[in-house]
Formats: C-alpha cells, structure tokens, sequence
C-alpha cells in the first residue's frame, strides 16, 4: 500500500476514535460533528487521497489556493473557507464552498449578500488577541439589526479560533463565549438564520471543543502528521 495512505489512515483512525471519545464523554452522538480536513500544508494528491479515506469536508484558508484545488479535486467535496476573504475574491469563492467560516466584518457581510446566496460562519475573536480578526461581544448589537435584513446569505452559526495552549483545557473558557454568543445571538435574531453551528476545535484542541459543543471541527497538523515533507523523495 502506498505509505502516504498508510499513514494518512492510521492518523484518521487515531483522530476518529479521539472524537468519538470526546463526544461520549458529553453524550453527543458523532453525526453533531462534522471533521473538516485543513489542506493548506498539503497537495491536491494528499488532500484527494484524504477525500477517498473519507473526509468529504476539507478547508482551505487561501482563496486562491482553494480555487487550485477545487478543480484538481472531484466536484463532491464540501469544500469551506476558512480564513479570511477579501471583497474582490467573492465571486469566485461563492460558487465553489459550502459555507464561508471567517466573516470577520459586516462589510464582508454585506458584499456577500451582494454577490448570491451564502452560508456563513461570524468569526469571533473571543479570546482577546489583539492580532487576530473577528467580531467582539461588543459588535452584538450592530449585528443584532443587520441580520435581518439579509435576503441571500444564510448565517448558519459562530466561528472561532482559541489561543495556542500547552494544556487544551485552557481553550475551555473561550469555546463556551463562543457558544454563549451564539445562544444570544439566536435568540435575538429569530428564525431567519439558523445560527446552530459552531465552528471550533483545531487539531491542538479539538476534544475540548467538541465537549463544549462543537459541530465543525478544523484539523491539520493531527491528520497529516507522519507525512515525508513534500519535495522528499521515497528512497
Ligand atoms: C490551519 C488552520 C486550522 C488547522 O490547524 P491545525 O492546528 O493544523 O489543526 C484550523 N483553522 C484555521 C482557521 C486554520 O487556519
């Protein structure tokens, strides 16, 4: 068997039973989850051999290189983005997603809603970085009035990304704001944006993520760890 997919195997293997045991522990059912395979490190050949073990979600976080390897993939990946989108890259996005997870501003919003119908991710910065982008707990309110009046672009839940950690329990505090924004948010809006999803849970934190609630995990480095790096031949 060709040693990429050897290992690409036992890693998945390894990360699904990881899963399966963090939603035990909460008495979720694995179905509440969706994996999505990161494959900004990887090739379209690894990222496709990863699609065929069975990872049907993979995320990109450059548009330009999720645009490459959606036309070298087949056309039934769902593919997401991941990071961050700029205006004059919407139209050819749109298309090719399944739902933008890094709307980071209520200018990107609104252009999306511009361009078709959408499903989207808010991204929040909840764990008080200043380097990193996303909406704050103090953006409630403007967001609060500009989701209802959206036609086309679907916001199907919250986004965020916790603050590298030695111990994963420290993202804790950060995935439950997010769910607690996300119930506020829910609850404000009304009906008209699902807002269900919570897009948290890299590979460094994933376990805690899924027991505080997580339905769309994001992993790399766990998944592809073991690869030869690329340019290194077999010998
Ligand atoms: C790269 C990336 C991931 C995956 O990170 P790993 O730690 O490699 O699992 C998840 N989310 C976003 C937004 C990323 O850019």
């Amino acid at each position: 068997m060709d040693p990429t997919r050897n290992i690409l195997s036992e890693n998945l293997q390894h990360v699904e039973q990881r899963i399966a045991a963090a939603c035990r522990r909460v008495g979720r059912n694995r179905s509440e989850v969706t994996l999505i395979g990161v494959t900004k490190m990887v090739s379209a050949e690894v990222a496709q051999i990863l699609f065929e073990l069975g990872v049907l979600d993979l995320g990109e976080n450059r548009p330009q290189e999720l645009w490459r390897k959606a036309e070298q993939l087949p056309p039934e990946v769902h593919w997401h983005l991941i990071g961050h989108l700029q205006r004059n890259k919407i139209d050819r996005t749109l298309p090719l997603v399944q739902a933008i997870h890094s709307v980071d501003s209520l200018r990107l919003l609104e252009a999306l809603e511009n361009v078709g119908p959408t499903k989207v991710f808010l991204e929040f910065n909840c764990s008080g970085e200043a380097s990193k982008q996303g909406f704050s707990e103090t953006d409630l309110v403007g967001l609060v009035a500009a989701l209802p009046t959206l036609e086309q672009v679907r916001v199907i839940g919250l986004m965020t990304m916790a603050a590298p950690a030695d111990d994963p329990n420290e993202a804790r505090p950060t995935f439950a704001l997010l769910r607690g924004l996300c119930d506020r948010l829910r609850a404000e809006v009304g009906a008209k944006h699902p807002l269900t999803g919570l897009s948290m849970g890299m590979s460094g934190d994933f376990e805690v993520a899924v027991e505080e609630g997580a339905t769309h995990i994001r992993l790399g480095t766990v998944l592809f760890e073991g690869l030869p790096s690329p340019g290194e031949k077999e010998g």
